[in-house]
């Protein structure tokens, strides 16, 4: 016993010792972009929200995009995922996020999973996200990625978002992160009175804004145009 307790001190100091490696230089460089990131590309364009900002700093973007992408993982700019799908700006990230309004207590629908990233910088702000994702392979990915990330709060399940997820209704918000030509109904009716729906709306990929649709007590909603912006489409199986 006395013999592996020693062992065990000595390994711990010789990592105590080791001159910081690859991996650890990288990290700490990419925390760096991380930073600078949420300064430049977020704060700079008027995200406010400080719980907003935090998860955008907590997130590690990197470990959504491919391995190839990694030195670009803190652009301002989305980035392929593979299937021909991708992973939004980091900035559109943010603002959406703020737009849906999150609070503590919240349990927030997101349509379109793609890498995960989206539903993890929601689920810092929540208490659950349910995200869906019409691609199996590409739920399988991002599950498996958030599940080693530890968003132990996000639940992930492959089908078509257009439905919603009737199950878990209503939502205290909605996040749809793919563009569709019409806002559906379905989401319109597991929407909660008074919660926010946030979704891309055109009629084809140039033409495309990203709508707040908010739930009134007779059902009925309001909606508002924030800015033009350019999503893969919402598909139908
Ligand atoms: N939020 C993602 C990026 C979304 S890209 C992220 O943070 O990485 C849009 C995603 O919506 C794609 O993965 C696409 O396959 C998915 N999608 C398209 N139509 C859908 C539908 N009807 N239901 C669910 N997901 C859909």
């Amino acid at each position: 016993m006395r013999c592996r307790a020693s062992r065990h001190v000595a390994i711990v100091a010789a990592l105590g010792w080791a001159p910081p490696g690859q991996a650890a230089q990288q990290q700490v460089e990419r925390e760096r972009e991380r930073q600078a990131m949420v300064a430049e590309q977020i704060e700079a364009r008027g995200v406010t929200h400080a719980g907003v900002l935090r998860a955008m700093n907590a997130v590690p973007r990197h470990e959504f995009v491919p391995e190839d992408y990694g030195e670009l993982a803190y652009a301002d700019r989305p980035l392929p995922i593979g299937l021909g799908q991708t992973i939004s700006q980091p900035f559109i990230v943010a603002l959406m996020t703020e737009l849906v309004d999150p609070g503590p207590t919240d349990r927030i629908l997101e349509v379109g999973t793609g890498s995960g990233y989206q539903a993890a910088v929601a689920a810092e702000l929540v208490a659950e996200v349910f995200t869906i994702e019409l691609l199996p392979e590409l739920a399988a990915s991002a599950e498996a990625r958030l599940r080693r990330l530890g968003a132990a709060n996000v639940h992930v399940r492959a089908g078509d978002g257009y439905l919603g997820w009737p199950e878990e209704a209503p939502f205290d918000g909605i996040l749809v992160t793919a563009g569709a030509d019409h806002v559906p109904q379905p989401l319109i009716d597991q929407l909660a009175v008074g919660a926010r729906m946030v979704i891309p709306v055109g009629d084809q990929l140039a033409n495309q804004v990203l709508k707040v649709i908010e739930k009134r007590p007779d059902g009925t909603v309001d909606t508002r145009d924030v800015v033009p912006v350019r999503f893969v489409p919402l598909r139908r199986r």
